[in-house]
């Protein structure tokens, strides 16, 4: 029995990062969703996956290989936990994280948060994981439908989660799988955006698993794209192992180029056709803001080249020039400084919901914005929600009455999502 997978994630239409992550280690596969104050969500995705990388290949092969990855899973929520103590501003972050290793003939699932494995088997499709949210905990209780769970405003609190406290209850499953069967793991992204049908009908009908995958990302794109989107797809097939080299030689084509490649340099490893190629793909920060250096330095080469020939200019004008220019810069200067802190959003301090006054960005090392008021709203509550997973990046305001009216939804959905927690059977 061997494997083809295809892979491809993508920052979706909305997002500023992409925090979803997977790793392709044949025969291990996962993906995972993060969440969480200042790049945390991409730090525990990250981390997670890259604990995860760490099994064994000898214990993936035995009978062992079930109980083995509950137990990675387990050990990932202690990094991601561990990584967030040792650094404030991670506080709070975490992950979902939907693991298969894939033995001749079945496969072992290990499962946390609302990220999903599917099963694709003659043609329909069938969820294998149950989302770790308080809505499908509703519906269980007959409290929600499935249709009304699906555009509950609070879909996204999850239940469960790596990074938030220890001793993490992992879902476990193994099942028979045979040639022909085709397997999905996939972040919210794309279950949120794509009805099943949808999703159905683009792997039982695409014959190679990266145009698959890729065709799951760009249909969750066309339908707004609101979360980052990741898709794994992998074909069962009879034969031997091919040691590898499907999921490595797919890495570097465009869809997933974009992405940024593992944090242990394992990416370059993927090249080589070896049986434990490992790739562990976790989100950098987004491409822009990357490439946001590069015009600068070419402007500078060309000022560079254009100031070689001598110049006959009269030393007088351009000191005059320079006096003119000067007082333009500062007067945009004071005047965009009086236009930044005109400005108001809602983010983070100190894991507390805040008021800011200005914009939440840093320029050359200066902060353009100073908290107002630091509320007594737990950040990391509030970015459960997903209204208001992005909060750390900051949400911005057309007035300070804006703002506050912004903090008093994030209080009453907290609220909200407290009762329903509470009603919802308390224990989890
Ligand atoms: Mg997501």
């Amino acid at each position: 029995m061997r494997v083809l997978v295809g892979a491809a994630t993508d920052v979706g239409q909305v997002r500023e990062r992409n925090e979803d992550g997977f790793l392709t280690q044949e025969p291990l596969f996962a993906v995972a969703d993060g969440m969480g104050g200042h790049r945390g969500g991409a730090v525990a995705s990250e981390v997670a996956l890259e604990m995860l990388s760490h099994m064994e290949g000898d214990s993936m092969a035995g009978s062992g290989a079930a109980d083995g990855l509950v137990d990675m899973v387990a050990q990932a929520n202690d990094a991601v936990l561990e990584r967030a103590s040792g650094e404030p501003r991670l506080a709070g972050m975490g992950t979902t994280l939907t693991a298969v290793v894939v033995q001749p003939g079945r496969i072992h699932l290990a499962h946390v948060g609302d990220s999903r494995a599917y099963l694709l088997r003659d043609g329909s499709l069938r969820q294998l994981t149950e989302d770790h949210s308080l809505v499908q905990r509703m519906v269980n209780e007959g409290k929600l439908s499935p249709e009304e769970a699906e555009i509950h405003p609070h879909r996204s609190v999850l239940t469960r989660a790596l990074g938030v406290e220890p001793g993490l209850e992992v879902d476990r499953e193994t099942l028979e799988v045979r040639a022909g069967d085709r397997l999905l793991l996939c972040s919210d992204g794309l279950t949120t955006m794509v009805p099943e049908e949808g999703i159905q009908s683009i792997v039982a009908e695409n014959e190679d698993p990266q145009r698959a995958a890729e065709a799951l990302v760009a249909a969750a794109n066309a339908a707004g794209g609101l979360d980052n989107i990741t898709a794994l797809v992998l074909f069962v097939l009879d034969g031997e192992p091919a040691a590898g080299t499907e999921a490595a030689s797919r890495r570097r084509e465009p869809a997933t180029a974009t992405v940024g490649a593992s944090p242990a340099g394992a990416a370059e490893t993927t090249a080589e056709p070896a049986a434990d190629a490992t790739t562990v793909h976790a989100a950098q920060e987004a491409p822009d803001r990357r490439t946001s250096s590069r015009p600068a330095s070419t402007t500078m080469e060309r000022r560079e080249r254009a100031e070689r020939p001598p110049r006959r200019r009269r030393p007088l004008r351009i000191v005059a020039w320079i006096v003119v220019l000067a007082a333009i810069v500062g007067a945009a200067f004071v005047g965009a400084r009086a236009y930044v802190f005109s400005q108001w959003y809602v983010g983070t301090q100190d894991g507390r919901v805040a008021l800011f006054q200005g914009m939440p960005v840093e320029i050359l090392g200066y902060e353009l914005h100073s908290a107002v008021e630091v509320t007594d709203l737990s950040a990391t509550r509030a970015m459960e929600l997903r209204p208001w997973r992005q909060l750390d990046d900051g949400i911005t305001a057309e007035s300070e009455e804006e703002a506050r009216s912004i903090i008093t939804t994030i209080r009453n959905d907290l609220a909200e999502a407290e009762r329903a927690r509470r009603s919802g059977g308390g224990g989890g």
